[in-house]
């Protein structure tokens, strides 16, 4: 095998090509990224002075996956660590912020559940039991802490990863460790506690990361996400090809050893040994129709949601409220259309100019679908709304960005876990020479995305990586 073509140049695509190198350097490797630009939904761009994250604004430190890819690209020096003062987040609950508690003590003294919820959550413990069956992440958490928790934080839980409905998602595919942890230990809140005595006794090694931290924190670049994105085009060259779209993907027929055939939206046929399709499900499902078309059903039914991101920069003068956090989130039903709103320059210092603030709201997913269509007045007038309600701003922004995502981010409902496991089944049937990677398949963050571009790297050179 030589020849390699990676369908889409967002992080999934651009990580596979870098894993393909690393794992095989005599390869091949073509990237091809229908926009003009690579990156998908990680951009970064400097806006009135301030660094404007347009989807995510970070990864988490606490697994080696981007901490490692940083590494190899020489990123390190410029790994840029979330503020201590990040560690606090809000919850938005009956007219005011309330600081998310860090201890049962805490917990009880917070006005975030009424006192017989409070005493329900807390006895987890004594209540909980492991099941067999899937659930939403909504039952989970009722079955665990009781239904007022689960209307508290069901949402909000899901709502800073996937904008989606908590009664919705599977949470076996969502959160897989939360389903062991229950298994092991029948109550999270013990399956928590034996896990942090026995991080106490061992510690992780000291990171693959180098300087980060690993706890945990959310973790950037300096330049915004965008430098991840850069560090791995500059590194690919001339074999990232922008302004690309793959629109047919065909078996080479008659090719001894096989092969296949990517065409690109302008007629040309490229002809390769592997394809990787790093695009999302669905542009994946429509490459794969033809040929295979049982995954191509599987993959079509991965349902996706529109969100929004509005980003405004104030004067520090304008904002009254201490902003000691990392930002809040909104439960359904308190008044508020923004699911949360990020206090970026208190978590990352640099990404506001001296003496200002930079805030990011993020609206729409499964329960406010109609949030994207908004013409952009509206838009930053429903945001602004939250922030006068939530954190008493008035003032006019002086300066607002506004970018939505159509199509945004996949849902793992009921059943995802099958449905990937019948597309890769498919595949590995049908068509070996072709791999998955990318945000739907087991994990949306980074991270999973990351690791999820190693996997197809390794399924396609046929070498695991050590
Ligand atoms: C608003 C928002 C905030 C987020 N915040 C965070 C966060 O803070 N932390 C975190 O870890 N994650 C976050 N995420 C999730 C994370 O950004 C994504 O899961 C990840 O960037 C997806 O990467 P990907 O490469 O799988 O997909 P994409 O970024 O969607 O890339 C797919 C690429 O394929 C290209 N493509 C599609 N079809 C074709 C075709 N036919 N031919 C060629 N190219 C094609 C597209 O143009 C695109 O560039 C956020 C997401 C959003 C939207």
């Amino acid at each position: 095998m030589n020849r390699v073509a990676v369908v889409g140049g967002g992080l999934a695509g651009l990580a596979t090509a870098h894993a393909l190198l690393h794992l095989r350097p005599e390869l091949d490797v073509v990237v091809l990224e229908a926009t003009g630009a690579p990156g998908g939904k990680v951009r970064t761009s400097v806006e009135d002075g301030y660094t404007f994250d347009w989807g995510p604004n970070g990864f988490l430190a606490n697994v080696p996956e981007t901490l490692v890819l940083a590494r190899e690209l020489g990123l390190e020096d410029r790994l840029r660590p979330a503020a201590d003062a990040a560690t606090q987040r809000f919850l938005y609950r009956d007219g005011g912020l309330r600081a998310l508690p860090n201890s049962p003590g805490s917990f009880l003294r917070s006005e975030l559940l009424s006192l017989p919820g409070k005493l329900r959550a807390l006895a987890e413990p004594l209540l909980a039991r492991s099941v067999r069956r899937e659930e939403t992440v909504y039952d989970f958490v009722a079955r665990h802490f009781g239904f007022e928790a689960a209307r508290v934080f069901a949402g909000v839980f899901v709502a800073g990863i996937t904008a989606g409905d908590p009664r919705e998602l599977s949470l076996d595919a969502l959160f897989p460790r939360l389903r062991k942890l229950e298994a092991t230990h029948g109550s999270l809140l013990r399956g928590m506690a034996a896990a942090r005595r026995a991080e106490r006794v061992a510690p992780p090694p000291a990171a693959a990361g180098g300087g980060a931290k690993r706890d945990g924190r959310l973790t950037t670049f300096e330049g915004g996400v965008q430098t991840l994105i850069d560090a791995l085009a500059t590194e690919l060259g001339a074999r990232l090809r922008t302004g690309a779209r793959a629109v047919a993907l065909r078996d080479a027929a008659g090719r001894p050893g096989g092969g296949a055939v990517v065409e690109l939206a302008d007629g040309e046929a490229l002809d390769v040994d592997a394809v990787v399709l790093a695009t999302p499900a669905f542009a994946a499902a429509d490459l794969l129709a033809h040929d295979v078309p049982d995954a191509a059903a599987a993959l079509a039914t991965i349902r996706y949601v529109d969100v929004a991101v509005v980003a405004l920069g104030y004067d520090r003068i304008d904002v009254a409220r201490p902003l000691d956090g990392f930002g809040f989130l909104a439960p359904r039903g308190e008044g508020v259309r923004s699911l949360g709103v990020l206090w970026s320059s208190s978590t990352f210092p640099d990404q506001a100019p001296p003496g200002k603030v930079a805030l990011r709201a993020i609206a729409g997913g499964a329960l406010d679908p109609g949030f994207v269509a908004l013409p952009d007045e509206d838009a930053l007038a429903a945001v602004r709304r939250d922030l006068e309600r939530t954190m008493g701003i008035v003032a006019e922004p002086e300066s607002v960005k506004i970018v939505r995502w159509p199509r945004g981010i996949p849902q793992f409902g009921l059943g995802h876990r099958e449905r990937v496991a019948t597309a890769r089944a498919a595949l590995a049937k049908r068509r070996p020479n072709v791999a998955l990677a990318g945000n739907y398949l087991d994990g949306v963050g980074l991270n999973d995305v990351v690791r999820s571009a190693q996997a197809a790297a390794e399924r396609i050179a046929g070498v695991p990586r050590v």
